[in-house]
């Protein structure tokens, strides 16, 4: 439990009603400031009037939350008063007086971790979901917040602790135990392993809910790129002109396909080119395309393949990629057999597009409760390599060594086994009054 009070604005500013968060040992010295008791009717909103050094300094609403009960797990108050930034201002300050502390980034959720009301895959959740712009990533963030990925790290440990146990009765009782152990350890160790490793598998593909879909279009100068990203989201985002050349640089939009986050990046044009400017924007391109989930390569159906086209071809080959033919509302011939025929002009074939952009990246069904966060996959992939030396240890010692290493990795996911600077690090990301 910690020492001091903090407190913070939890709402936006500029809203019709702020929401102000107490929380520490002396939170219902809060009362010093409010027209009423709050302590004597716990978990009630009451309405109060709000005062400091006599003077009023709004009318609001009031709770008390007693302890453990609470988001932090201690004692909590809630202050609901005009959202008005002198208003808001005037109570901070006397919350101040009062000898409370300004809480830091993400520090009611640091306190609620400390105190064993989340596990820090939870607490990481909590951002997730307030950084979620589509549905699927809510969705996602939402399961990993009731505990999705604890339970999936707790039955990888369980494993790894019934093998340890055995190699322990093993060591201490070497005659009656050791055959027993030698023989249980490869299967839950293979257990182990396969529930990690279908971890690791189903969130590579699952962490697109989190990120986005980086979906990256390429073609040369003057194939509709701009067009086609404005006409993907809806505005007019990418300057379009029919000048070749005049994406220098890459622009990157947010939208969501049918629920599913999808980053759409227009890069510049890849050709040819002597302008000095152009060239570092055909070089960002490369590397955005070797960055993407998904390549568009897109062609003019109005024009014959050029060379640049066909370079264009033979570069992203190695990459994953749908063929776009766009400007199909002009007379044209059939560029490549299996390119999709769009036009950003009149929205022909665009959800056609929108769909297969999905079906070429998704999973055939899409897992909300797998393992979106990079940090945690880090973590498995450290643990699942643990678990492969451990199966191929030499001597029971050895295959020990590794499992407690395997389970360090694990706990480093569900923060039971953390370096502080990584929690203090995770924090730091949260903002200020959650
Ligand atoms: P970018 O250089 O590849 O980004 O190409 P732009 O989006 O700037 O478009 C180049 C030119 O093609 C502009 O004059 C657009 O109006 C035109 N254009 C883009 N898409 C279409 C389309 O679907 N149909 C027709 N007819 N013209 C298009």
């Amino acid at each position: 439990m910690t020492e001091d009070t903090i407190f913070a604005p939890s709402s936006a500013i500029g809203g019709a009603i702020a929401v102000i968060r107490i929380s520490g040992p002396d939170a219902a010295s809060t009362n010093k400031l409010l027209s009423k008791d709050i302590t004597a009717v716990p978990q009630k909103l009451v309405h109060v009037s709000i005062k400091a050094r006599g003077e009023l300094l709004d009318d609001g609403m009031a709770v008390y939350l007693a302890a453990p009960g609470t988001y932090t797990g201690e004692a909590m108050v809630e202050l609901n008063c005009h959202g008005g930034m002198q208003t808001v201002r005037a109570i901070l300050s006397a919350l101040s007086d009062l000898g409370f502390r300004p809480a830091g980034a993400g520090e009611f959720t640091k306190r609620a971790f400390l105190n064993g009301k989340l596990d820090l895959s939870q607490a990481e959740a909590v951002m997730d979901i307030i950084n979620a712009d589509a549905e699927q990533s809510r969705k996602s963030a939402l399961m990993q917040l009731s505990g999705s990925v604890s339970r999936r790290v707790h039955e990888i440990q369980e494993q790894l602790l019934d093998a340890l146990s055995g190699i322990d009765a093993a060591i201490d009782y070497p005659d009656e135990a050791e055959k027993s152990a030698c023989a249980m350890l490869p299967a839950y160790l293979r257990r182990a392993e396969a529930l990690a490793g279908r971890l690791i598998d189903n969130g590579r593909a699952g962490r697109v809910l989190r990120d986005g879909i980086r979906v990256v279009l390429a073609g040369r100068p003057n194939v509709g790129k701009s067009s086609l990203l404005n006409a993907l989201c809806g505005s007019d985002r990418a300057i379009v002109t029919p000048i070749a050349g005049t994406t220098r640089d890459t622009v990157d939009e947010k939208i969501s396909i049918d629920g599913v986050p999808v980053r759409l990046i227009d890069t510049a044009g890849i050709r040819d080119t002597g302008d000095a400017v152009e060239q570092i924007g055909v070089a960002r391109a490369r590397n955005e395309l070797e960055a993407a989930d998904i390549c568009l390569v897109v062609l003019d159906n109005g024009v014959e393949l050029t060379e640049d086209d066909r370079r264009l071809l033979r570069d992203t080959a190695g990459l994953p990629r749908l063929f776009v033919c766009n400007k199909s509302d002009i007379d044209g011939t059939p560029k490549l057999l299996d390119a999709i025929p769009v036009s950003a002009k009149t929205g022909e074939g665009l959800d056609r597009l929108k769909r297969e952009i999905l079906t070429a990246v998704l999973p055939q069904s899409v897992d909300c409760s797998c393992v979106t966060n990079e940090r945690h996959l880090h973590a498995l992939e450290q643990a699942r390599r643990a678990i492969c030396a451990a199966e191929s240890a030499d001597g029971l010692d050895c295959a020990a060594t590794d499992i407690a290493d395997a389970l360090h990795y694990l706990g480093e996911i569900t923060g039971d086994d953390v370096d502080e600077d990584v929690i203090d690090r995770i924090f730091a990301r949260f903002c200020v009054g959650k």
